[in-house]
């Protein structure tokens, strides 16, 4: 078996290093705090082929593979993981579906100016009464008396990028007495009327990804953007998410990263009864505890991305392998952040230190795509056959 990145793996994950660390770390902090959301930087991403990283070429992309992508997610996180979740809905959320399912003319009108970083995908399947339940939606898509649209009524909950997307694949039932068998996927143009963007929500972590509230109010959708078949979008909600799990797996690592590097040189540098405060044993635990975790939230995740590509040619799932990585990598983030945060003391409560910003930022990778316990759910139902 051989662990070693390919040249371009690498090529990849250095340069997402160099802009991290050059252009977002240094204003990561300043964002938080007025949760503005980053479009210079953002752009620059997608300069740099970071919005489409799995992309083909022909659509804009930088054509690599689903590792190439997870270094690049740690890269970003590992500075600022708002910046990450922009970047990954980008990329799985919002692209991976349509590259999937989609038709050649949805792939360029709608995966081109994202992949490039032009304009901003988003993705709508969480409504206010529906999240880990998210079959039990409420919003509905009626094809109009001509045939020609489909009119799309009902609300989407906590939409990332929702206040300043471009572009939506939003999730409606087409028909309720099938529950998830009748919910379809659609291609939505953000700037037409009926497409109506709520108050941005305010958050604890991740505050310069913006999060809205969207209402579609008789929003009218050209047939022809429909992605995929009627009653084909909860499968295609579902397949999307192992993708997207696995971008949260490696911002998960990109975190805890960032927090256990903070902490092994702070426990080096700190002193306290008369040495460092890393000869401590009890601070020894702490780093060692957070070192395996991190390695192994590592090897976790880029075995999920690697694995995608030949599920997929043996028309298999990923689904265990990407559960699993998001799993244990986002408690992971949560653990390191918690044990970094406590080994800075007094500085590491403090806001001049990122220390409480990953502790808060952490949070969320064991909310979103799936809360750690429907993570558990879904890898045990898998693991043993039973509902
Ligand atoms: C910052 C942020 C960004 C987001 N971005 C997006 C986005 O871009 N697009 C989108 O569609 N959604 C998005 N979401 C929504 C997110 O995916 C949901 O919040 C998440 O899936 C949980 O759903 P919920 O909030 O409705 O919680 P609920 O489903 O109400 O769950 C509440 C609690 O019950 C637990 N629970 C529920 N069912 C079970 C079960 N069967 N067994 C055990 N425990 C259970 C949950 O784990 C949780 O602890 C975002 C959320 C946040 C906070």
């Amino acid at each position: 078996m051989n662990f070693s990145l390919t040249e371009e793996q690498q090529a990849i994950q250095s340069a997402a290093r160099e802009f991290a660390q050059n252009e977002i770390a240094p204003i990561a902090a300043e964002f938080d705090r007025s949760g503005e959301f980053p479009r210079e930087t953002i752009r620059r991403a997608g300069e740099l082929g970071f919005m489409g990283v799995e992309t083909p070429g022909e659509y804009g992309g930088a054509e690599m593979d689903a590792v190439s992508y997870a270094l690049m997610m740690m890269e970003i996180a590992a500075a600022d993981a708002a910046h990450s979740t922009i970047v990954s809905v980008n990329n799985s959320l919002y692209s991976a579906g349509i590259l999937t399912y989609g038709t050649e003319v949805q792939k360029k009108n709608f995966v081109t100016p994202v992949a490039s970083g032009q304009a901003i995908g988003c993705y709508g399947l969480t409504e206010p009464q529906s999240g880990s339940d998210s079959a039990n939606m409420k919003t509905r898509a009626a094809l109009s008396a001509d045939g020609s649209h489909y009119i799309i009524t009902g609300k989407k909950a906590w939409i990332t990028s929702g206040p300043v997307a471009d572009y939506m694949v939003v999730f409606a039932s087409t028909d309720p007495e099938k529950k998830a068998r009748g919910i379809s996927a659609f291609l939505i143009d953000c700037n037409q009327p009926g497409f109506v963007r709520g108050r941005v929500e305010p958050k604890l972590g991740i505050r310069a990804s913006a999060t809205c509230e969207i209402e579609f109010d008789n929003y009218r959708c050209p047939k022809e953007n429909r992605l995929g078949q009627e009653g084909q979008g909860f499968a295609i909600a579902m397949d999307v998410l192992d993708a997207g799990r696995i971008g949260i797996a490696a911002q998960s690592v990109g975190i805890a990263r960032a927090a256990y590097e903070a902490a092994r040189l702070y426990s080096i540098e700190r002193k306290a009864f008369g040495g460092s405060i890393g000869s401590f044993q009890m601070i020894q635990q702490k780093i060692a505890d957070m070192k395996c975790r991190l390695d192994a939230a590592y090897l976790l995740t880029l075995r999920a991305a690697w694995n995608k590509s030949i599920a997929k040619a043996q028309g298999a799932r990923n689904t265990v392998e990407a559960a699993s990585a998001k799993l244990f990598a986002s408690e992971t983030a949560m653990f390191c952040a918690h044990q970094a945060l406590q080994i800075h003391g007094g500085m590491g409560y403090s806001k001049d230190l990122p220390l409480e910003r990953y502790f808060r930022d952490a949070k969320i990778t064991e909310i979103y795509e799936g809360t750690s316990e429907i993570q558990r759910m879904v890898i045990a139902r898998q693991e043993t056959g039973l509902r």
